[in-house]
């Protein structure tokens, strides 16, 4: 490091466990980027994609002006801030003037910092006076929201990271840690190497390099999870591996759940799951035995048309042994983007309101309606991400607006996606990276500043809020995403709310969360204690953090007390359904979705550093061996993949970590790397009930051999 070498502390941007990095610059351009030390999340520890942040920074990628055109078909030019935000608030407010408030639409993400989101959250719902507000953590752990209000009364990730490491027994299901939560992957190795006895369960339908640390790997059939879970308490239970005083002093519903379970055999458990019973036998034995058992969680349970379902049916299992509210102990969703926590807090899920409220409560609506001092918040239910592209598509949407994020690559059933784009009358994007599949279809292209260049909170998987800071400013006109949404907001008062006092007077991060903080007073996640200078001064701290605290909360539950009415927390019973996909005989493969290691969501950021492509170079489709066999297939054979809804061709090869009759591809790339519409063309929309998160990792395919002319 020279010696004008500045460095600032901040936190990486990209996934969920929210490592603390020292961002090494000389106040114009970012030069390197090491792990801090002193951040609790990953003591001076990256990952491959945190510690290559600074060769992100291509700004060919990155957009630099305000871009607006004035018809479909038109090319956009540059234009002037003030020229794009005019005609932008004239836009929505014409179309709300005409087609009313549930006429437009937000659909923003996890990438955003917590200021980003109130923001946002108070256009949507204060101003505009809609609902139709949705992030795409709906696609990542709106099921994980659903599994603990059920189970907890309240979304409330009791654990920490330290627990990983104290815990005897940790199940980790549907979560390839290895890629997906790397830093925290290598803390849980370090410490099954000083403690060889902790036993280590993965159930994954694949054998990952998640699973190569596992003494059992569950290899179990795709979408068989609930099945799997209430076989386990059905053994737990004839064996008498449950702890019956917690049972009977913290919970309600066993004796529904018992009956339910009863069922649940192990021989058919084992058939559902296309396990053996000694398996199942083993699995149980670990947990039942465990001083502490703990588990982890991510996408292979939440994006399911049975997310939820999987959510309570695992948590179940803790509560029936009492492993909950102890070191080591409890069940532990790890959130995928960096803030899709904060979205939690703020309300930036169609169904939620700042606070962990609900939109569709009506003493929740009046707490905030009255906060901000504004009459009423909207009631009418909004739309969820799929639900929103259903409606952009079918004409119900007629202005949406669209930041930080590239559902023209990331939502499943691209096809209609793109069809939706197309056809909807006005669309605004803002974002950093201006070559983002979804860029293409916008009217109005608003630069955004990223990471490095912006200031905010992020909250991690363990509940921890960091302070994110700037290094350099931003290239161009970029600006930060709260100030381009506050903007626009004043500017729509204007026709909205003329001569009134603004509801988005912000001076800048420090004051957004400052009055967003006062909505969680008394709540499950109290943060009145907590500021931008608070955090400066103590570090990152997990919530709650009222008013008066000096310290963050590491677990929760400790006192077996839960924020039910009646103080218990539930066991859910509901039943195992089968995946909505089936294999038939015109597509009898399950096709399943992932990540890489060194690559992030779309590649936006990640796809302008070649180091990047030296671990995976280009999407290959994985298949058993048998199965290229009855393909007549050798290794990196073209070969086209079909779903119901598309098709996209592929260089294919054996992979034995699989199981027969599955096929699996990496989730990264869209159609600027590929010819059609990137990967989730094939995937489908099917959601769970509850939590409306799609099923992104189980859809029936075809695959065949592409002969070239
Ligand atoms: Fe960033 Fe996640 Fe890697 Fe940590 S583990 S450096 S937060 S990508």
């Amino acid at each position: 490091m020279s010696q004008t070498t500045l460095v600032t502390p901040s936190t990486c941007c990209y996934c969920g466990v929210g490592c603390g990095v020292l961002i090494e610059h000389d106040g114009e351009h970012i030069h390197g980027v090491t792990g801090d030390p002193s951040h609790p999340a990953n003591l001076g520890r990256l990952c491959s994609k945190g510690s290559t942040l600074h060769l992100t920074g291509d700004l060919t990628a990155r957009g630099l002006y305000p871009e607006l055109r004035l018809g479909k078909g038109l090319a956009r030019a540059r234009t002037h801030w003030d020229t794009a935000l005019d005609h932008a608030a004239q836009v929505f407010a014409d179309t709300l003037a005409e087609h009313g408030p549930d006429s437009v639409a937000f659909y923003i993400s996890g990438q955003l910092l917590t200021e980003d989101y109130y923001a946002f959250n108070k256009l949507a719902r204060a101003l505009v006076g809609t609902n139709n507000l949705d992030s795409n953590s709906r696609l990542c752990m709106s099921s994980a929201v659903v599994g603990y209000k059920r189970s907890f009364g309240s979304d409330t990730p009791p654990c920490s990271y330290e627990d990983i490491e104290q815990s005897d027994c940790l199940l980790i299901a549907g979560s390839n840690m290895a890629y997906a939560h790397p830093v925290l992957f290598r803390r849980l190795e370090e410490a099954k190497a000083r403690r060889p006895e902790m036993k280590v369960i993965v159930i994954d339908p694949r054998r990952t390099d998640t699973a190569e640390l596992a003494d059992l790997h569950l290899q179990l059939q795709p979408g068989s999870d609930v099945a799997l879970f209430h076989g386990l308490l059905h053994i737990l239970l004839w064996e008498g591996w449950i702890d019956r005083a917690f049972i009977d002093a913290h919970t309600s519903g066993f004796d529904e759940l018992k009956r339910t379970v009863r069922d649940y055999t192990p021989a058919m458990v084992a058939d559902i799951c296309g396990l053996r019973v000694e398996q199942l036998q083993e699995c149980a034995r670990l947990i039942g035995n465990a001083p502490s058992f703990l588990s982890l969680w991510c996408m292979g349970l939440n994006q399911s048309s049975n997310g939820s379902g999987n959510n309570t049916a695992l948590i179940n299992l803790h509560l029936a042994t009492g492993q909950i509210g102890r070191t080591g102990a409890g069940p532990f969703s790890l959130t995928g983007q960096p803030n899709a926590m904060g979205g939690r807090e703020t309300g930036s899920l169609s169904n939620l309101l700042p606070g962990h409220r609900d939109a569709a409560n009506p003493e929740h609506r009046d707490e905030v309606a009255r906060y901000w001092q504004v009459g009423q918040l909207p009631d009418s239910p909004g739309l969820t991400a799929i639900e929103l592209f259903e409606a952009v598509r079918d004409g119900r949407i007629k202005a949406l607006w669209i930041a930080c994020t590239n559902p023209a690559q990331s939502v499943p059933n691209q096809t209609l996606v793109h069809q939706a784009l197309a056809a909807c009358p006005f669309v605004v994007v803002q974002e950093a990276f201006f070559t983002t599949e979804t860029c293409r279809y916008a009217d109005l292209l608003l630069p955004a500043a990223s990471w490095g260049e912006k200031e905010g909170m992020v909250t991690n998987s363990e509940r921890r809020i960091s302070h994110v800071r700037p290094a350099v400013p931003a290239p161009g006109e970029a600006r930060p995403d709260w100030a381009i949404t506050a903007d626009f907001a004043r500017r729509l008062e204007r026709h909205l709310r003329p001569g009134q006092p603004s509801l988005f007077d912000f001076t800048g991060p420090a004051q957004i969360f400052d009055e967003f903080k006062w909505l969680t007073e008394g709540r499950d996640l109290d943060l009145t204690g907590l500021s931008h200078a608070v955090i400066d001064e103590i570090g990152p701290q997990q919530w709650p953090f009222p008013t008066g605290a000096h310290q963050g909360t590491p677990r929760l539950y400790a006192d077996g007390e839960f924020p039910t009415a009646d103080g218990r927390a539930r066991f859910v019973a509901e039943q195992y359904r089968a995946p909505q996909e089936k294999r038939e005989p015109r597509y009898p493969l399950t096709l399943n979705t992932g990540r890489l290691r060194d690559q992030w969501h779309g590649m936006s950021r990640t796809g302008t550093a070649a180091r990047l492509f030296g671990h995976v170079e280009e999407p290959i489709l994985s298949l058993h061996p048998d199965d290229m066999q009855r393909r007549q297939l050798k290794d990196n054979a073209l070969v086209r993949i079909s779903s119901r809804r598309g098709s996209l061709v592929l260089p294919a090869k054996a992979d034995p970590s699989l199981r027969p009759g599955e096929a699996y591809v990496p989730m990264h790339w869209g159609d600027r790397f590929l010819k059609g519409l990137g990967i989730n063309v094939l995937t489908q929309p099917a959601y769970d009930p509850l939590s409306k998160q799609p099923e992104l990792k189980l859809s029936a395919v075809a695959v065949e051999a592409v002969t070239l002319p």
